[in-house]
């Protein structure tokens, strides 16, 4: 079935205890075992079914098999935000003493979780200077265990050539794990280009409407965790907090999602509510319409501010001038983001100015809304970054992040315009024949 197919009946078959078409919301902690040995059999993962909502839920598991169809991946785990999932995705391949090794263009919050929280953890993340596989290459060892990117950075923009990234990755024997939040699998599906593990943030366009945080890790079910049990002992070897499973002989291909659930969701329990799982799969089933629309509005905006004068440069993969439009084509079928990034004339003040003035387009550090939102990330999410980290990361002190709406796209431009008049320069460009 096609993504918009999948994004309405993915995962669901109508209940066939009462017939419920919606998706029925299982708020239960627990379930009762048909005897002693049913529960044993439950523990020992003897026989299929649910025990405690800490570890598996009905309404999450209908989220995370539609989210894992989405993808193209096996199975998934769906836990309480996007660091959560981004957390568990890496805990899940490191122990004491490894690396992982990052593209620089992150997420504000990931940057912080790869730069101070897990060094803390014996775990080194290696930056490399840029998203290009030869930079990544470089700085695998035989301690790596991933290498980690953002299909497309937040807020950089920057589309990453996931193709090459897994390509450099296999050839030493390490999974490539990718975020694709901003992307989202409408537009763009890694496994399809060789991610092992994909990532989401579901608090954004796949939920859509910024009532709900998620996260979600998917897991491609292709890569040879038994092949490279000298890299990966922790799916190979006993686990002794679990009866001595082996992860890749009890999951199979599933190895790595069925540890990441039976060790980090078990123990640590970032937990999704099943009604945040249903709030979230009501937003995916719209999520091919939206992004398509968002996608269009982002284009008439960035149309918008680069013909206007008082703005002094647009970050947009559509434009053919972008240094990511060959890989905006080859990723996104020609379908840039309606995230982007861009400068007024005037650097921070004037950029100030500008933002307190927006009135439709509201202040706030979130994006994949419906709603039109606006940021000023050195101030907010990469204001905990050195200026040399910002710069890296591809923050600038002037720049505002817009996320498009999907409001008529004449009353986003409307309030724009307004705000860029009260920035006190009036430069707009004569249409141009
Ligand atoms: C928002 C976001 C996250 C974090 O997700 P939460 O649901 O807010 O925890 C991670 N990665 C990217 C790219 C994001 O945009």
């Amino acid at each position: 079935m096609k993504s918009e197919t999948i994004a309405i009946h993915g995962g669901y078959e109508v209940d066939p205890t009462t017939k419920s078409v919606a998706v029925p919301i299982y708020q239960t902690v627990a379930y009762a075992f048909d005897s002693a040995d049913h529960g044993a059999a439950l523990f020992n993962l003897e026989v299929e079914g649910f025990r405690y909502s800490r570890i598996s839920n009905p309404t999450n598991a209908v989220l995370e098999r539609r989210v894992a169809a989405l993808e193209g991946g096996l199975e998934a785990l769906c836990v309480s935000s996007g660091q959560a999932a981004l957390n568990y995705a890496v805990l899940n391949v490191t122990e004491l003493g490894c690396n992982l090794v990052s593209v620089p263009q992150l997420y504000g919050t990931t940057h912080t979780l790869f730069a101070h929280l897990l060094p803390g953890q014996g775990v080194t993340v290696r930056f490399a200077e840029s998203d290009q596989p030869d930079a990544i290459e470089r700085l695998i060892d035989d301690k790596t265990k991933a290498v980690f990117c953002e299909s497309v950075g937040n807020p950089a923009g920057n589309i990453c050539d996931i193709g090459a990234l897994a390509y450099v990755a296999h050839r030493h024997g390490v999974p490539l794990i990718v975020d694709n939040t901003v992307a989202s699998p409408i537009l763009l599906r890694p496994i399809e280009h060789g991610a092992d593990v994909v990532v989401h943030s579901l608090t954004k366009f796949m939920g859509g409407h910024g009532t709900t945080l998620g996260g979600i890790i998917v897991d491609s079910g292709n890569f040879p965790w038994r092949e490279h049990a000298q890299r990966f002992p922790m799916f190979n070897r006993p686990d002794v907090s679990y009866h001595d499973l082996v992860y890749v002989d009890h999951f199979g291909k599933a190895a790595y999602i069925g540890r990441c659930r039976s060790v980090y969701q078990r123990t640590t329990g970032a937990v999704l509510s099943p009604l945040s799982a249903f709030l979230l799969l009501q937003g995916i089933e719209t999520v091919a319409l939206r992004v398509e629309r968002h996608v269009e509005n982002g284009r008439r905006v960035a149309e918008f501010l680069r013909n206007d004068r008082r703005v002094e440069w647009v970050n947009y993969a559509g434009f053919p001038d972008s240094p990511y439009y060959a890989l905006a084509q080859k990723y996104l079928s020609g379908r840039a983001c309606s995230l982007m990034t861009f400068g007024i004339r005037g650097g921070f003040e004037a950029g100030k100015k500008f933002y307190d003035a927006l009135g439709l387009i509201k202040r706030l550090v979130n994006m994949g809304d419906a709603k039109s939102l606006a940021c000023h990330p050195a101030s907010t999410t990469h204001r905990q970054m050195s200026a040399e980290e910002q710069r890296k990361a591809g923050v600038r002190p002037e720049m505002i992040r817009l996320s498009v709406g999907i409001e008529h796209v004449d009353d986003i431009i409307g309030d724009l315009d307004q705000a860029l008049d009260a920035t006190g320069s009036s430069h707009r460009l004569q249409a141009a024949g």
